[in-house]
């Protein structure tokens, strides 16, 4: 199958082609032509299948009603490279509003309504928190059409009267799980209240649970449920390895892995931002160019070590879960767990981050004694098994005394009995 036998438009195909996209990924054939039939969708897509277009594409044509003149006229301009006069849409209020939960994956979408809509007329902003206000604010003042938005600062936007949702026709959101993970759903409601009733919601998610269910419910009307993949699955390009090592020993079999291995643009998953830090430091100590990215770090410390990866200036980027969400480089080839995620399904978001579009990828994971229940969950949710292999020269030492893993242990769950019998209130979990 190729684009145009989806209905797409003169100007969609040839930004397509440009972008050197020769067909449709499953997930942009399952949902364009639903999209342009202007049916709700509630999508199950993980990062890297191409669910981005799945959206933009349908969105940015039906945005588009422009006689079919004026369409080849914004065509041509285009190739001679004449700066269309853009004053006859500038007044035009936002017709398209796309939520995400994170500032990188705000980026990437915004970028990709510019590329693909570049042969049209239609404008594309993008606001999120951590940039200035003013600016975004000036830009909403000049006209937009399509907007990317994170909800805490578009509802910063909303409150100062900056932006106006009542003409919105097409209400996105993507990585909906994320979002609600990340407790937006008290902005969602506020920002739901601003926007018509009347229009084409998609939901895109890359897991489905009770709360995304839930959610649904309130936004979409008789959706179709478009699934490519298994719900829940990993992409299977990705081949999963799974370490095990002492908690001790895991730094320097990162370093050497990377080192021995001669591995570039590596991505490496911590669970806290401190975590984060003590790990890139150490790395760099090893030799080994590595920066890292945390929700503590300003926007331009993230854009600027972001930019270094992908220009392939630092060999390792070390990240948390939040601020690696939505991000999208090219031809990643390696993904490392340096720790399991406590919530299983972020195992699944991280190994997306390699194998997308097709790609092949490799995601190890480092696991010591105490993580073993993370492990199980992970199986649990993937339905299949990860079986651990040992690294000459890094095999656990099973003399040492290993915690008992807090959640599922025998031992903590004969602690939780004992502390309900006696009335206590069960121990915070440190993070
Ligand atoms: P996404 O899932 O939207 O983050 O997309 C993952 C990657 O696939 C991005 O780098 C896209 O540019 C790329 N991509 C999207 N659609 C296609 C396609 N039809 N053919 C080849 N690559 C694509």
């Amino acid at each position: 199958m190729d684009f145009s036998e989806l209905g797409l438009n003169p100007q969609l195909l040839k930004a397509l082609s440009e972008k050197g996209y020769t067909e449709p990924t499953p997930i942009q054939a399952a949902t364009i032509p639903t999209i342009l039939e202007q049916k709700d969708i509630m999508a199950g897509a993980q990062t890297g299948t191409g669910k981005t277009a799945a959206f933009a594409l349908p969105v940015l044509q039906q945005l588009s009603c422009l006689p079919v003149n004026a369409e080849k006229m914004a065509t041509e301009s285009a190739d001679a490279d004449i700066n269309v006069n853009r004053s006859t849409v500038s007044d035009h209020p936002v017709r398209a509003l796309v939520l995400t939960p994170t500032r990188e994956l705000a980026q990437q979408v915004y970028r990709s309504f510019v590329h693909y809509g570049k042969y049209s007329l239609l404008r594309s902003a993008l606001v999120y928190g951590g940039a200035s206000v003013n600016t975004q604010i000036k830009e909403l003042g000049e006209g937009v059409d399509i907007l990317v938005a994170t909800p805490g600062r578009l509802l910063d936007l909303i409150s100062r009267g900056a932006v106006n949702l009542s003409q919105i026709e097409h209400l996105v959101f993507d990585e909906a799980d994320r979002m609600l993970d990340m407790g937006f759903i008290i902005e969602i409601k506020r920002i739901l209240k601003s926007v018509p009733s009347e229009r084409q919601t998609l939901l895109f998610s890359a897991t489905f649970d009770q709360q995304v269910f839930d959610l649904s419910k309130t936004l979409l009307r008789s959706p179709v449920l478009i699934e490519v993949d298994a719900r829940n699955t990993a992409a299977i390009q990705v081949e999963q390895i799974v370490y095990a090592v002492d908690a001790d020993r895991k730094r320097e079999l990162v370093s050497h892995m990377i080192g021995a291995r001669n591995w570039h643009q590596v991505l490496i998953f911590t669970r806290t931002k401190q975590g984060a830090d003590n790990l890139a430091s150490e790395m760099c100590k090893d030799g080994l160019k590595t920066q890292s990215i945390h929700g503590d770090k300003s926007q331009g410390a993230r854009e600027r070590a972001l930019e270094d990866f992908r220009q392939g200036h630092i060999r390792a980027l070390v990240a948390t879960d939040v601020a690696a969400r939505g991000l999208d480089i090219d031809q990643l080839k390696y993904v490392i767990n340096y720790e399991l995620p406590f919530n299983a399904e972020d195992y699944i978001h991280r190994i997306g981050r390699t194998g997308r579009a097709g790609g092949s990828g490799l995601a190890v994971s480092l696991l010591s004694a105490d993580e073993n229940y993370l492990l199980e969950e992970v199986e649990a949710i993937l339905d299949t098994s990860l079986p651990q292999q040992w690294l000459p020269g890094y095999e656990p030492d099973f003399t040492k005394e290993v915690k008992p893993s807090r959640k599922n242990s025998r031992a903590a769950q004969k602690q939780r009995a004992r502390d309900r019998a006696l009335g206590k209130k069960p121990a915070k979990r440190k993070r």
